[in-house]
């Protein structure tokens, strides 16, 4: 009894001083040269102002008196990118290979912290990871604070087996949510390396689109024959993801029924190029895959370009990041602009407020507004003139809480 209520006592002055603490904070001001608020807005000399973790006020300079606590008017402030296609915890072991095999859990366990530090370093404030149940201890202890990482959103499994019945597919769906899942994970086809033809039946996918809906949850598809995109389509489902073999009459109906699209054209097969000897022998990466993938760069660039030209198509930024590919993100957003014909402002749209539409979030993140969290990067130069601008993050913020500041004072 008595060792309880000293307990009580402690959380009581804890709290106590927590409350003090949050009364006594000052609001942080940031004068931006360049605002891109996410929305396509862009307001030169402007002032943010940040009370706790959500944006007060944003103002034209001289609203914010004399008060600024972050000076980056040499610079363009805009909204935390995000990514919805990741694996945060894929990496190369040591012995260079894209497995875990011979690691330790804890091993693995550091290998995720390290790739959710370096995309927030890199600017991405919220990734979904898609997925595994490492992500789960990860995910929550970002949340909590206890860890520097990017808002992480998991779909904890990944639906795959064919071999389910329709009963045991609505099952999958009901376990992934119950341990945690903030969305579903399916592939309805093979991989690109296979041919990417469909694996799930018809069936099988309405089931889990369906189950999906009921439980209120997003569903990501990895579909690339155009037959397992149409099906995807009207089943109802969230996000058709790669989509490589789509043509117009899949853009025209992703577009009609305002399923987002989810293309990559940018990062994912280059890096697979790159950093072929971590990957060459690993599941289904044999030199027949590789020459599949080789032989697919120039077509997803064709399938974008093509996607780009449908005004009404939701085209949303993932790159399906994986092992070496970790922090480099924005080079999807970078290609998809300097090769793909897409405007810049439309590219930096699809990775904040668009993206935080597709990951249900869009009164919460993906745009600088007041009432939003204070999600918010500065990059050194004006991506709309220069889209590799976003490689050169000066500032990072998340939450109202800065976890990079390494641009220079004046
Ligand atoms: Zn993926």
């Amino acid at each position: 009894m008595r060792h309880r209520a000293v307990t009580a006592a402690f959380t009581a002055v804890a709290l106590f001083g927590m409350v003090a603490a949050a009364t006594a904070q000052q609001p942080i001001t940031i004068r931006a040269g360049t605002l891109i608020d996410g929305k396509g807005g862009v307001e030169r000399n402007a002032t943010i102002t940040i009370d706790g973790q959500r944006i007060a006020a944003l103002g034209r300079n001289g609203e914010a008196g004399g008060n600024v606590t972050y000076d980056l008017s040499r610079f363009t402030v805009l909204p935390g990118l995000i990514d919805t296609h990741v694996h945060i915890g894929t990496h190369f072991g040591k012995d260079g290979r894209a497995s875990d095999a011979g690691e330790t859990p804890a091993e693995q366990a550091l290998a995720g912290a390290e790739n959710a530090y370096t995309v927030l370093m890199a600017g991405f404030t919220t990734v979904q990871s898609v997925g595994a149940p490492s992500d789960v201890p990860l995910r929550d202890a970002i949340a909590s604070g206890r860890l520097p990482g990017p808002r992480l959103l998991t779909s904890v499994y990944q639906l795959i087996d064919a071999k389910l019945s329709i009963d045991e597919v609505r099952q999958f769906v009901r376990k992934a949510v119950a341990d945690g899942a903030d969305l579903i994970k399916m592939f309805a086809t093979k991989s690109v390396r296979e041919g990417g033809g469909q694996t799930l039946s018809d069936e099988q996918i309405r089931a889990a689109c369906g189950e999906a809906r009921v439980l209120g949850k997003r569903i990501w598809v990895h579909a690339h024959a155009p037959a397992a995109v149409r099906t995807t389509v009207l089943a109802g489902c969230t996000t058709v993801a790669h989509g490589f073999q789509i043509g117009e009459t899949e853009a025209d109906l992703m577009a009609a029924h305002g399923t987002y699209f989810e293309p990559q054209t940018g990062l994912l097969l280059q890096n697979y190029m790159e950093n072929k000897s971590g990957y060459l022998g690993v599941g289904n990466f044999d030199e027949a895959g590789y020459k599949f993938m080789e032989e697919a760069i120039p077509l997803t660039l064709a399938v974008f370009k093509m996607a780009v030209r449908h005004k009404d198509l939701k085209i949303i930024m993932g790159t399906d990041a994986g092992a070496g590919a970790h922090g480099q993100n924005a080079r999807e957003i970078i290609f998809r602009v300097k090769s793909g014909g897409q405007p810049a402002m439309d590219a930096i749209v699809a990775a904040t407020s668009l993206n935080a539409e597709a990951l249900g979030l869009p009164n919460r993140i993906g745009s600088l507004a007041p009432g939003m969290e204070a999600d918010l990067i500065a990059v050194d130069g004006d991506p709309l003139s220069d889209i590799t601008a976003l490689q050169r993050v000066v500032f990072v913020m998340k939450g109202g809480k800065v976890y990079r500041n390494v641009a220079p004072a004046r």
